[in-house]
């Protein structure tokens, strides 16, 4: 009799390469069995006719961050939880939580919708050292005080270390070096949202390469549909093939739409970005304010720019085909990369992993559903060392049970907020998190602290 009995749905599961109706047995937290046999259960879930997952694992989001009383309110994490998703890999693009020992404190107080592994911003290394000037290199002292405090950040629980080269021009090969010396030394994950996009993505591409070639350290190259997917993608995932085949390991993230998303103040709009965006300034939009909407002229731009450089834009930019051809590659897995103004920003926060499902799998039919789930969950979580993104007797109970004819994504770039449907349940540690498409326990996700 085991406490739980996930009865007789199809289960995939990439990482034990199953793909079958089964039966599904939870003791506690973990996953007991999984077997065509006939098991008892104190609680069934009837599964027929629903698919059986592992909890989708996102590989690239931001977390929510403390607010002024230094409590954390659970934005981005419950549009995450409402899609399937159970973990996700945050701090990354360069940004994380300033102080990671008090953001693991305030996220296991009562607990948040899902459970956080944290990478070290490495924005945030350089803030702590008083390295401001973002296009400016750092001097030798500040370089060994970031490493020290990165080590000491490693050393408890950070899952690596990531760049935001793009946010951050003033970084170099010698800075990359010697904290991707660091990382590689514990054998953490180092990811960069790379240099440049567009045409120049391809030659940043190469440096980031070549940091992961010189340290030794595994690599993830972050959101690469927004770097790339104007025209370089086949060439970009060539090169990143390539690569791998002879060096690092290489990870890729990808989020399932054609339009990206940062705040107007960020580097990305530094220079003439227009000619590399197609020339037409109404193709950005602003997420909220007075210019909510596509924005009509330079020079409103320029305006918004100056009073608010924090607002957030989105940039309907990229070659749908070009995204498509990344989330196709075996290389390339799901991340939502979800940032947030008051609510509201781009609609992946909220849709990303069940657009994938019903535009890729179900209507296109682009990928089966069985290489869909492993982007969602095994081939990422490998590489972080998780005992999660796979259904193993003994790993972690954290649990996607969906109708993939019913799954679908609402939030639109309009509404942003509208939640994933098409989830009967979702478990996490072996408890109902989401039951008809309700959260009905917000409460279980944990930080996730690394241990090498
Ligand atoms: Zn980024």
């Amino acid at each position: 009799m085991y406490d739980i009995l996930l009865k007789d749905g199809l289960v995939v599961d990439p990482g034990n390469k199953i793909c079958s109706r089964l039966n599904v047995g939870i003791n506690g937290s973990r996953i007991a069995c999984i077997t065509a046999k006939a098991i008892e259960g104190k609680k069934v879930y009837d599964c027929q006719g629903l698919v059986v997952t592992p909890g989708f694992v996102d590989v690239h989001a931001h977390e929510d961050l403390l607010n002024e009383e230094g409590a954390l309110q659970p934005v981005i994490t419950r549009r995450l939880l409402r899609m399937g998703v159970t973990t996700f890999i945050g701090g990354q693009c360069g940004v994380g939580p300033r102080d990671e020992e008090e953001y693991s404190r305030q996220y296991d107080r009562q607990g948040q919708p899902v459970n956080c592994a944290l990478l070290t911003g490495h924005g945030e290394l350089r803030e702590l050292v008083g390295a401001t000037d973002k296009y400016a290199g750092v001097s030798d002292e500040q370089l060994r005080k970031m490493g020290q405090e990165l080590k000491k950040r490693l050393v408890a629980g950070s899952h690596g270390l990531s760049f935001g080269i793009r946010y951050i021009p003033g970084i170099d090969m010698r800075e990359m070096l010697a904290l991707g010396r660091i990382v590689r030394s514990f054998g953490g994950i180092l990811a960069a949202h790379v240099r440049e996009d567009c045409e120049p993505s391809i030659a940043a591409m190469e440096e980031f390469i070549e940091v992961g070639r010189q340290t030794g350290a595994r690599l993830q190259v972050s959101h690469i549909g927004s770097m790339s997917g104007y025209g370089q993608m086949e060439q970009v995932l060539a090169l990143l093939d390539g690569a791998a085949a002879e060096g690092p390991d290489i990870l890729i993230d990808c989020y399932p739409y054609d339009a990206f998303s940062t705040y107007i103040g960020a580097t990305t709009y530094d220079g003439d970005f227009l000619s590399r965006y197609g020339g037409d300034i109404r193709k950005i939009e602003m997420t909220d304010g007075e210019f909510k909407g596509p924005i009509p002229s330079m020079e409103v731009f320029q305006k918004i720019r100056e009073e608010h450089p924090d607002y957030l834009t989105i940039g309907h930019v990229m070659l749908p085909e070009e995204v498509e051809m990344a989330l196709l590659h075996p290389r390339v897995v799901l991340g939502s990369d979800g940032i947030l103004l008051k609510g509201a920003g781009h609609p992946r926060a909220a849709g990303a992993f069940a657009r994938f499902l019903r535009l890729y799998v179900r209507e296109k039919k682009a990928l089966s559903l069985y290489d869909a789930i492993a982007k969602m969950t095994w081939t990422g979580a490998s590489r972080f060392g998780l005992r999660k993104g796979c259904l193993s007797p003994g790993w972690d109970a954290d649990i996607a049970v969906f109708d993939l004819a019913q799954v679908r994504d609402k939030a639109t770039f309009a509404e942003p907020d509208l939640l994933a449907e098409g989830f009967r349940y979702v478990l996490i540690g072996g408890q109902l998190a989401v039951e008809d498409d309700e959260i009905v326990n917000p409460y279980l996700g944990r930080f996730i602290k690394k241990v090498y």
